[in-house]
């Protein structure tokens, strides 16, 4: 299915001089998720991978359908305050301020292979904060998976090291 068709421009959302990218009509589509889910597996299919990490909150539901394709178990990365046993947290800039991301500390097995997963990549702020959680509870980051990529906004520049892999780029 031609998954950018199903994602629509929102002018002035949140803020006056942002075009946001909603991505709620493609989960609406019966076929929208399960292509999603196999296309970003697919590209990852020659490494082993023990967890998909989504991040909050709709990595969420891109990260959960892709480790069910993948075969995986999935990871929760969550804003603060959400997550009930003992984290570690990670703070990182925005345009205004910063903002915060918690993970389990007991979540990841020592040296587990893991997949990032969100639904887009902006300036690569959050998903690279979400490597140093990754990081800080002893995974080993193989790769990320978007579904949407902004290239504008050169967030590839902000990651380690590793596969990065975007479904859809404007
Ligand atoms: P970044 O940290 O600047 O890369 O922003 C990425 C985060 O902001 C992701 O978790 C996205 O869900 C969200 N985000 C940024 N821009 C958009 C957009 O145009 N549509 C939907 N989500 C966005």
């Amino acid at each position: 299915m031609d998954l950018k068709a199903y994602i629509r421009d929102i002018p002035d959302f949140p803020k006056p001089g942002i075009v946001f990218r909603d991505i709620t009509p493609v989960l609406a589509h019966p076929q929208g998720l399960p292509t999603v889910a196999k296309e970003i597996a697919a590209a990852f299919a020659d490494q082993a991978i023990d967890y998909v990490v989504g991040i909050e909150s709709r990595g969420f539901i891109i990260g959960t359908v892709v480790s069910h394709a993948i075969g995986c178990g999935f990871v929760p990365v969550r804003k603060p305050g959400k997550l009930p046993a003992a984290v570690h947290r990670v703070e990182y800039e925005l345009e205004y301020g910063t903002d915060k991301l918690e993970v389990h500390q007991d979540a990841i097995a020592q040296g587990s292979r893991i997949l990032i997963v969100d639904d887009i990549i902006a300036t690569g702020g959050t998903a690279a904060a979400t490597a140093k959680l990754v990081n800080l509870a002893g995974g080993e980051l193989v790769g990320y998976g978007f579904m949407v990529e902004l290239l504008a906004l050169q967030g590839r520049q902000a990651l380690p090291d590793v596969n990065v892999f975007s479904l859809i780029t404007y």
